[in-house]
Protein backbone atom coordinates (compact mmCIF):
# COMPACT_ATOMS: atom_id res chain seq x y z
CA UNK A 1 0.00 0.00 0.00
CA UNK A 2 2.53 2.16 0.42
CA UNK A 3 4.22 2.17 -2.91
CA UNK A 4 0.83 2.70 -3.85
CA UNK A 5 0.48 5.92 -2.00
CA UNK A 6 3.87 6.90 -3.35
CA UNK A 7 2.69 6.47 -7.00
CA UNK A 8 -0.45 8.08 -6.58
CA UNK A 9 1.64 11.00 -5.51
CA UNK A 10 2.17 11.34 -9.76
CA UNK A 11 -1.92 12.47 -9.88
CA UNK A 12 -2.18 14.04 -6.37
CA UNK A 13 -0.52 17.00 -4.92
CA UNK A 14 -0.23 15.59 -1.26
CA UNK A 15 -2.58 14.68 1.44
CA UNK A 16 -3.24 18.16 2.97
CA UNK A 17 -4.75 21.29 1.98
CA UNK A 18 -1.14 23.03 2.25
CA UNK A 19 0.36 20.46 0.07
CA UNK A 20 -2.24 21.60 -2.14
CA UNK A 21 -1.67 24.90 -1.89
CA UNK A 22 1.91 24.67 -2.60
CA UNK A 23 0.96 22.98 -5.59
CA UNK A 24 -1.39 25.63 -6.35
CA UNK A 25 1.47 28.20 -5.96
CA UNK A 26 4.06 26.35 -8.35
CA UNK A 27 1.06 26.36 -11.13
CA UNK A 28 0.36 29.71 -10.58
CA UNK A 29 3.93 30.89 -10.98
CA UNK A 30 3.86 29.43 -14.28
CA UNK A 31 0.29 31.58 -15.12
CA UNK A 32 -1.26 28.49 -14.71
CA UNK A 33 -4.70 28.48 -12.64
CA UNK A 34 -5.59 25.82 -10.61
CA UNK A 35 -8.97 24.14 -9.06
CA UNK A 36 -8.78 22.53 -5.91
CA UNK A 37 -10.81 18.93 -5.17
CA UNK A 38 -10.36 16.91 -1.94
CA UNK A 39 -11.11 13.99 -3.05
CA UNK A 40 -13.83 11.64 -1.91
CA UNK A 41 -16.76 10.57 -2.98
CA UNK A 42 -19.89 8.36 -1.70
CA UNK A 43 -20.34 9.96 2.08
CA UNK A 44 -22.09 6.97 3.63
CA UNK A 45 -23.47 9.16 6.70
CA UNK A 46 -24.49 12.54 7.87
CA UNK A 47 -21.06 13.08 9.95
CA UNK A 48 -19.24 12.43 6.42
CA UNK A 49 -21.18 14.83 4.44
CA UNK A 50 -21.00 17.43 7.03
CA UNK A 51 -16.82 16.60 7.31
CA UNK A 52 -16.37 16.83 3.45
CA UNK A 53 -18.36 20.35 3.31
CA UNK A 54 -16.10 21.75 6.50
CA UNK A 55 -12.95 21.13 4.45
CA UNK A 56 -14.30 22.61 1.07
CA UNK A 57 -15.13 25.66 3.32
CA UNK A 58 -11.95 25.47 4.69
CA UNK A 59 -10.22 25.30 1.19
CA UNK A 60 -12.07 28.39 0.18
CA UNK A 61 -10.75 30.15 3.25
CA UNK A 62 -7.06 28.66 2.84
CA UNK A 63 -6.98 30.17 -0.49
CA UNK A 64 -7.54 33.36 0.29
CA UNK A 65 -5.42 33.59 2.68
CA UNK A 66 -3.01 32.64 0.51
CA UNK A 67 -3.86 35.03 -2.09
CA UNK A 68 -3.37 31.76 -4.98
CA UNK A 69 -5.40 32.13 -8.19
CA UNK A 70 -7.74 28.95 -7.37
CA UNK A 71 -11.52 27.75 -7.36
CA UNK A 72 -12.43 24.40 -6.26
CA UNK A 73 -14.28 21.93 -7.32
CA UNK A 74 -16.66 18.86 -5.53
CA UNK A 75 -18.86 16.00 -5.49
CA UNK A 76 -22.72 16.16 -4.46
CA UNK A 77 -22.17 12.56 -3.21
CA UNK A 78 -19.25 13.37 -1.19
CA UNK A 79 -21.23 16.20 0.33
CA UNK A 80 -24.23 13.57 0.99
CA UNK A 81 -26.70 12.79 -2.12
CA UNK A 82 -26.78 9.52 -1.68
CA UNK A 83 -27.55 9.80 2.07
CA UNK A 84 -29.45 13.03 3.00
CA UNK A 85 -30.32 14.86 -0.58
CA UNK A 86 -31.66 17.43 1.87
CA UNK A 87 -28.35 17.91 3.75
CA UNK A 88 -26.48 17.83 0.44
CA UNK A 89 -27.81 20.91 -0.49
CA UNK A 90 -27.56 22.69 2.74
CA UNK A 91 -24.17 21.53 2.27
CA UNK A 92 -23.45 23.06 -1.18
CA UNK A 93 -25.55 26.21 -0.21
CA UNK A 94 -23.25 26.82 2.47
CA UNK A 95 -20.10 26.14 0.64
CA UNK A 96 -21.86 28.99 -2.23
CA UNK A 97 -22.45 31.34 0.22
CA UNK A 98 -18.81 31.42 1.54
CA UNK A 99 -17.44 31.34 -2.41
CA UNK A 100 -19.94 34.43 -2.84
CA UNK A 101 -18.43 36.24 0.28
CA UNK A 102 -14.54 35.63 -0.83
CA UNK A 103 -15.26 36.06 -4.76
CA UNK A 104 -14.31 32.87 -5.67
CA UNK A 105 -16.11 29.85 -7.90
CA UNK A 106 -17.71 26.24 -7.04
CA UNK A 107 -17.37 24.00 -9.92
CA UNK A 108 -19.51 21.04 -9.16
CA UNK A 109 -18.04 17.77 -10.58
CA UNK A 110 -20.18 15.18 -12.53
CA UNK A 111 -20.40 11.84 -11.30
CA UNK A 112 -21.65 8.70 -12.86
CA UNK A 113 -24.78 8.73 -14.95
CA UNK A 114 -26.98 7.99 -11.92
CA UNK A 115 -26.33 11.08 -10.46
CA UNK A 116 -27.06 13.27 -13.68
CA UNK A 117 -30.01 14.10 -13.34
CA UNK A 118 -30.10 14.77 -9.58
CA UNK A 119 -26.73 16.61 -9.90
CA UNK A 120 -28.22 19.18 -12.50
CA UNK A 121 -31.41 19.26 -10.25
CA UNK A 122 -29.75 20.34 -7.65
CA UNK A 123 -27.24 22.57 -9.15
CA UNK A 124 -29.66 24.63 -11.53
CA UNK A 125 -31.96 25.01 -8.14
CA UNK A 126 -28.89 27.17 -6.39
CA UNK A 127 -28.03 28.78 -9.67
CA UNK A 128 -30.15 31.73 -9.49
CA UNK A 129 -28.77 32.90 -6.31
CA UNK A 130 -25.04 31.94 -7.00
CA UNK A 131 -24.20 32.57 -10.50
CA UNK A 132 -20.41 31.56 -9.38
CA UNK A 133 -21.68 27.85 -9.04
CA UNK A 134 -20.63 25.51 -12.56
CA UNK A 135 -21.21 21.92 -13.71
CA UNK A 136 -19.60 19.73 -15.51
CA UNK A 137 -21.22 17.47 -18.47
CA UNK A 138 -20.09 14.54 -20.45
CA UNK A 139 -19.35 13.59 -23.86
CA UNK A 140 -19.95 10.36 -23.53
CA UNK A 141 -23.46 10.51 -22.44
CA UNK A 142 -25.67 10.53 -25.22
CA UNK A 143 -28.08 13.39 -23.45
CA UNK A 144 -25.13 15.27 -23.64
CA UNK A 145 -25.50 17.50 -26.05
CA UNK A 146 -29.52 18.86 -25.09
CA UNK A 147 -27.52 19.01 -21.75
CA UNK A 148 -25.55 21.85 -23.51
CA UNK A 149 -28.07 23.74 -24.55
CA UNK A 150 -30.01 23.58 -21.85
CA UNK A 151 -26.62 25.49 -20.12
CA UNK A 152 -26.44 27.61 -22.54
CA UNK A 153 -30.05 28.65 -22.25
CA UNK A 154 -29.98 28.67 -18.50
CA UNK A 155 -26.86 31.19 -18.78
CA UNK A 156 -24.52 28.03 -16.71
CA UNK A 157 -21.40 27.81 -16.43
CA UNK A 158 -19.92 23.82 -18.00
CA UNK A 159 -16.76 22.60 -18.16
CA UNK A 160 -17.14 19.54 -20.55
CA UNK A 161 -15.04 16.69 -20.16
CA UNK A 162 -15.31 13.10 -22.00
CA UNK A 163 -16.63 11.35 -19.12
CA UNK A 164 -14.43 9.43 -16.61
CA UNK A 165 -17.15 6.33 -15.39
CA UNK A 166 -18.03 3.16 -16.91
CA UNK A 167 -21.39 3.67 -18.51
CA UNK A 168 -24.50 1.82 -19.41
CA UNK A 169 -24.73 0.86 -22.93
CA UNK A 170 -28.16 3.15 -23.08
CA UNK A 171 -26.64 6.04 -21.47
CA UNK A 172 -23.66 6.66 -23.16
CA UNK A 173 -21.49 6.27 -26.71
CA UNK A 174 -19.65 2.99 -26.85
CA UNK A 175 -16.96 3.88 -29.21
CA UNK A 176 -14.17 6.20 -28.17
CA UNK A 177 -14.46 8.09 -31.75
CA UNK A 178 -19.00 8.88 -30.99
CA UNK A 179 -17.55 10.25 -27.83
CA UNK A 180 -14.76 12.62 -29.50
CA UNK A 181 -17.52 13.90 -32.44
CA UNK A 182 -19.76 14.42 -29.48
CA UNK A 183 -17.34 16.55 -27.55
CA UNK A 184 -16.58 18.50 -30.79
CA UNK A 185 -20.39 18.83 -31.29
CA UNK A 186 -20.93 20.12 -27.46
CA UNK A 187 -18.05 22.38 -27.46
CA UNK A 188 -19.79 24.50 -30.16
CA UNK A 189 -22.51 24.43 -28.38
CA UNK A 190 -20.86 25.96 -25.11
CA UNK A 191 -18.69 28.13 -27.05
CA UNK A 192 -22.51 30.18 -26.31
CA UNK A 193 -22.18 29.77 -22.36
CA UNK A 194 -20.68 31.94 -20.25
CA UNK A 195 -16.70 30.97 -20.27
CA UNK A 196 -16.46 27.59 -21.11
CA UNK A 197 -14.14 25.05 -19.93
CA UNK A 198 -12.71 22.54 -21.81
CA UNK A 199 -11.34 19.46 -19.94
CA UNK A 200 -9.41 16.93 -21.92
CA UNK A 201 -5.89 16.23 -22.69
CA UNK A 202 -6.77 15.06 -26.08
CA UNK A 203 -4.87 18.12 -28.74
CA UNK A 204 -7.58 17.13 -31.50
CA UNK A 205 -10.62 18.24 -29.27
CA UNK A 206 -8.43 21.15 -27.52
CA UNK A 207 -8.10 22.53 -31.43
CA UNK A 208 -11.73 21.58 -32.21
CA UNK A 209 -12.94 23.79 -29.21
CA UNK A 210 -10.86 26.34 -29.85
CA UNK A 211 -11.93 26.73 -33.15
CA UNK A 212 -15.38 26.75 -32.62
CA UNK A 213 -15.19 29.53 -30.01
CA UNK A 214 -13.02 31.54 -32.28
CA UNK A 215 -15.94 30.91 -34.70
CA UNK A 216 -18.27 32.00 -31.81
CA UNK A 217 -16.38 35.36 -31.44
CA UNK A 218 -14.48 34.53 -28.26
CA UNK A 219 -10.77 35.74 -27.42
CA UNK A 220 -8.38 33.31 -25.59
CA UNK A 221 -9.67 34.85 -22.75
CA UNK A 222 -13.20 34.02 -23.05
CA UNK A 223 -12.99 30.54 -22.05
CA UNK A 224 -10.06 27.86 -20.55
CA UNK A 225 -8.16 24.97 -21.28
CA UNK A 226 -8.54 22.28 -18.57
CA UNK A 227 -6.09 19.27 -17.13
CA UNK A 228 -5.50 16.94 -14.80
CA UNK A 229 -2.34 17.18 -12.08
CA UNK A 230 -0.08 15.02 -13.37
CA UNK A 231 -0.83 14.64 -17.23
CA UNK A 232 0.96 16.72 -19.84
CA UNK A 233 2.86 19.18 -17.63
CA UNK A 234 4.59 20.41 -20.49
CA UNK A 235 1.61 20.80 -22.63
CA UNK A 236 -0.04 23.40 -19.95
CA UNK A 237 2.84 25.64 -20.65
CA UNK A 238 2.85 25.45 -24.19
CA UNK A 239 -1.20 26.64 -24.24
CA UNK A 240 -0.34 29.19 -21.87
CA UNK A 241 2.74 30.37 -23.89
CA UNK A 242 0.31 30.51 -26.83
CA UNK A 243 -2.17 32.81 -24.90
CA UNK A 244 -4.67 30.21 -23.62
CA UNK A 245 -5.80 30.49 -19.87
CA UNK A 246 -5.42 27.21 -18.48
CA UNK A 247 -6.72 25.56 -15.87
CA UNK A 248 -5.43 22.41 -13.27
CA UNK A 249 -7.36 20.45 -10.89
CA UNK A 250 -5.60 19.80 -8.12
CA UNK A 251 -6.65 16.81 -6.13
CA UNK A 252 -5.32 16.49 -2.67
CA UNK A 253 -6.57 14.33 0.22
CA UNK A 254 -6.30 10.64 1.71
CA UNK A 255 -8.79 9.41 -0.20
CA UNK A 256 -6.82 9.01 -3.39
CA UNK A 257 -7.85 5.72 -4.61
CA UNK A 258 -11.01 5.76 -6.68
CA UNK A 259 -9.62 8.75 -8.23
CA UNK A 260 -6.62 7.23 -9.05
CA UNK A 261 -7.92 3.69 -10.52
CA UNK A 262 -10.16 6.07 -12.97
CA UNK A 263 -6.96 7.66 -14.41
CA UNK A 264 -5.00 4.25 -14.77
CA UNK A 265 -7.99 2.91 -16.24
CA UNK A 266 -8.70 5.26 -18.70
CA UNK A 267 -4.46 5.29 -20.38
CA UNK A 268 -2.60 2.33 -20.60
CA UNK A 269 0.31 4.73 -20.54
CA UNK A 270 -0.76 5.79 -16.63
CA UNK A 271 -0.47 1.88 -15.63
CA UNK A 272 2.40 1.24 -17.59
CA UNK A 273 4.13 4.36 -15.37
CA UNK A 274 2.51 2.43 -12.15
CA UNK A 275 4.49 -1.20 -13.47
CA UNK A 276 7.90 0.31 -14.25
CA UNK A 277 7.77 2.69 -10.71
CA UNK A 278 6.46 -0.49 -9.00
CA UNK A 279 9.10 -3.07 -9.82
CA UNK A 280 11.79 -0.46 -9.49
C1 LIG B 1 -9.91 19.40 -15.42
C2 LIG B 1 -10.63 18.10 -15.55
C3 LIG B 1 -11.77 17.88 -14.80
C4 LIG B 1 -12.48 16.67 -14.95
N1 LIG B 1 -13.66 16.53 -14.28
C5 LIG B 1 -14.39 15.41 -14.49
C6 LIG B 1 -15.69 15.25 -13.94
O1 LIG B 1 -16.21 16.10 -13.21
N2 LIG B 1 -16.37 14.10 -14.22
C7 LIG B 1 -15.85 13.14 -15.02
O2 LIG B 1 -16.52 12.13 -15.28
N3 LIG B 1 -14.62 13.26 -15.54
C8 LIG B 1 -13.89 14.36 -15.30
N4 LIG B 1 -12.65 14.47 -15.87
C9 LIG B 1 -12.00 13.29 -16.50
C10 LIG B 1 -12.38 13.16 -17.96
O3 LIG B 1 -13.74 12.84 -18.09
C11 LIG B 1 -11.54 12.05 -18.64
O4 LIG B 1 -11.77 10.85 -17.97
C12 LIG B 1 -10.07 12.32 -18.67
O5 LIG B 1 -9.77 13.68 -18.83
C13 LIG B 1 -9.43 11.55 -19.84
O6 LIG B 1 -9.98 11.96 -21.06
P1 LIG B 1 -9.25 12.95 -22.08
O7 LIG B 1 -10.26 13.92 -22.57
O8 LIG B 1 -8.08 13.57 -21.44
O9 LIG B 1 -8.84 12.08 -23.30
P2 LIG B 1 -8.37 10.55 -23.50
O10 LIG B 1 -9.41 9.93 -24.36
O11 LIG B 1 -7.98 9.91 -22.21
O12 LIG B 1 -7.06 10.78 -24.33
C14 LIG B 1 -7.18 11.27 -25.65
C15 LIG B 1 -5.83 11.62 -26.20
O13 LIG B 1 -5.25 12.67 -25.41
C16 LIG B 1 -3.85 12.52 -25.39
N5 LIG B 1 -3.41 12.27 -24.02
C17 LIG B 1 -4.15 11.93 -22.96
N6 LIG B 1 -3.40 11.81 -21.85
C18 LIG B 1 -2.13 12.06 -22.23
C19 LIG B 1 -0.90 12.09 -21.55
N7 LIG B 1 -0.80 11.83 -20.25
N8 LIG B 1 0.20 12.40 -22.25
C20 LIG B 1 0.12 12.65 -23.57
N9 LIG B 1 -1.02 12.63 -24.27
C21 LIG B 1 -2.13 12.35 -23.61
C22 LIG B 1 -3.54 11.31 -26.26
O14 LIG B 1 -3.34 11.74 -27.57
C23 LIG B 1 -4.82 10.50 -26.17
O15 LIG B 1 -5.01 9.62 -27.23
C24 LIG B 1 -11.97 15.67 -15.79
C25 LIG B 1 -10.82 15.90 -16.55
C26 LIG B 1 -10.16 17.09 -16.45
C27 LIG B 1 -8.97 17.31 -17.32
Amino acid sequence: MRALTFLAGRFVAGDTIDDAISAVRALNRDGIKATLDNLGEDSRTNAQACAAAEENLAMLRRIAEAGVDCTISLKLTQLGLAVDPALARENLTRIAEEARRLKNFVRVDMEGSAWTQKTLDLAYSLHGRFPDLGVVLQACLRRTEADCRDAVAKGMRVRLCKGAYKEPVDAAYASKAEVNENYDRCAAVLAAAPVPAFATHDDERIAAAARSCAAAGLGKNDYELQMLYGLRAERWRQLRAAGHVVRVYVPYGTHWLPYFLRRLRERKENVAFLARNFFR
